[in-house]
């Protein structure tokens, strides 16, 4: 909850019942009981018991619905790929709509600092780059529909249809997919029980006040666990890294290496991996495995943030939009066998380089096979597929 508002720019104050007195009498004038938390009391003074962030989205008016009948450019997802079609998109002219699942940002919304995109010589927020791109996106026209996840895509004649989840129906002669990855879970026994209780999928910016003087440990060998490491170093008393392979150069770039060597708190373990978790109603012990030595231990943490990979949001497309063997959406070139498209392709011509199996229907960013995992290359898809959006539709 604390992500989901954050990553939506909505400013709000957090009681835990544990440690503030207020949270007590709030909950009690509210008439909510401990056992469904978090409770969620709205500026217009309406309470909400442990309810999905599409029901505190409406509660908000941040949800909305689509104003046009029809679009040129359906974008789904709106982190950088998706956010950089829709500024593209809508300045170039194309109704353009933009549909997000949670909140805008993506991956790059979630992190702490982004040193690597162009323009930012001291490095942006990754909320605050996803602030900007809406901003510039909305001046342009661009519609976006938030906290509006989509279940299916269908063909009906030249038009491409979209369905979200409740219900609602969206209708373009185009569509990009931009859903990029989503975290893999930590799989070890115990540790689901502590998912958002003690362990956290990529959310470290919105947990860093909560890990002051704590000792946090951080699961990847990835620049993602390299920025979250730099991240808590300023608030938690200890960073300890833990990392699968022997060391960090084959995985994280050289200037975050370079960083944590120089941070006396921050620890990096390779060579180990998290065996279990346990604890009461909130984490309270890892156990943790070094793979070299054949030992085990158990160390008390209350804190453990996992950066293991991602796997592609491609569940909910069908058969029809081609995908590799882990998922990736498979675009121009990469659908070829042998030189030769498949069968089922209906055009004369073959398809645009970011084209999916689907005529009218592209993919950008981390979504697409083969894609460089980066926030200027995602931008830089998200550009490119607008252009080739404009070639379809001038053969239409
Ligand atoms: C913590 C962290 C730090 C990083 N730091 C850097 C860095 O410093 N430099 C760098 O270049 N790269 C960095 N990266 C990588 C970079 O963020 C990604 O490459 C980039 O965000 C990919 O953009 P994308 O738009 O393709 O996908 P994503 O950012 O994954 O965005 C996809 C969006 O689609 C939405 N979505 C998914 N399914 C649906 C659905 N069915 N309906 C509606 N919406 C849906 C998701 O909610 C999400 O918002 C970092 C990644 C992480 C996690």
């Amino acid at each position: 909850m604390k992500d989901f508002l954050t990553r939506n720019q909505v400013p709000f104050t957090w009681f835990e019942l544990e440690r503030d007195a207020e949270a007590g009498r709030l909950l009690a004038a509210n008439g909510g009981d401990a056992e469904h938390l978090p409770l969620v009391v709205t500026s217009t003074g309406q309470a909400l018991q442990a309810p999905s962030t599409m029901e505190v989205a409406d509660a908000l008016g941040i949800s909305s619905t689509p104003s046009l009948p029809f679009y040129d450019l359906i974008v789904i997802g709106g982190g950088p790929a998706g956010l950089g079609a829709a500024v593209y998109g809508a300045s170039e002219g194309l109704r353009t709509v933009l549909v997000e699942r949670e909140a805008i940002g993506g991956q790059a919304g979630q992190s702490s600092r982004i040193e690597n995109y162009l323009g930012f010589p001291s490095g942006i927020r990754g909320g605050d780059l996803a602030w900007r791109a809406t901003t510039q996106a909305r001046r342009f026209g661009a519609e976006m529909l938030l906290t509006s996840e989509v279940a299916s895509l269908d063909v009906c004649g030249s038009a491409r249809v979209v369905r979200l989840a409740n219900g609602a129906e969206l209708a373009a002669h185009a569509v990009l997919l931009t859903t990029g990855v989503a975290y893999r879970r930590l799989e070890a026994p115990g540790v689901d029980a502590f998912a958002g209780s003690g362990v956290y999928y990529g959310a470290a910016t919105t947990e860093a006040q909560s890990c002051r003087d704590e000792d946090v440990y951080i699961v990847g060998g990835a620049n993602s666990a390299g920025q979250a490491a730099v991240f808590f170093a300023s608030t938690a008393r200890s960073v300890t890294l833990i990392v699968r392979g022997q060391n960090l150069e084959r995985s994280m770039s050289h200037y975050l290496i370079q960083q944590i060597a120089d941070l006396p708190n921050v620890h990096v373990r390779p060579c180990t991996e998290v065996i279990g978790a346990s604890g009461d109603d909130h984490l309270e012990r890892l156990q943790i495995a070094d793979l070299a030595a054949g030992t085990k231990e158990e160390v008390e943490t209350s804190w453990l943030f996992v950066f293991i990979g991602a796997a592609p949001c491609t569940d909910w497309l069908g058969k029809e939009v081609q995908r590799d063997e882990n998922g990736f959406v498979l675009t121009g070139p990469d659908l070829l066998t042998e030189g030769r498209l498949r069968a089922d392709w209906p055009l004369e011509r073959q398809p645009y380089f970011l084209e999916t199996s689907v005529p009218g229907v592209f993919a950008a960013g981390d979504v697409r096979g083969q894609s460089v995992k980066r926030v200027a290359s995602a931008v830089g898809e998200g550009a490119m597929a607008v252009a080739l959006v404009h070639r379809y539709l001038e053969l239409l």
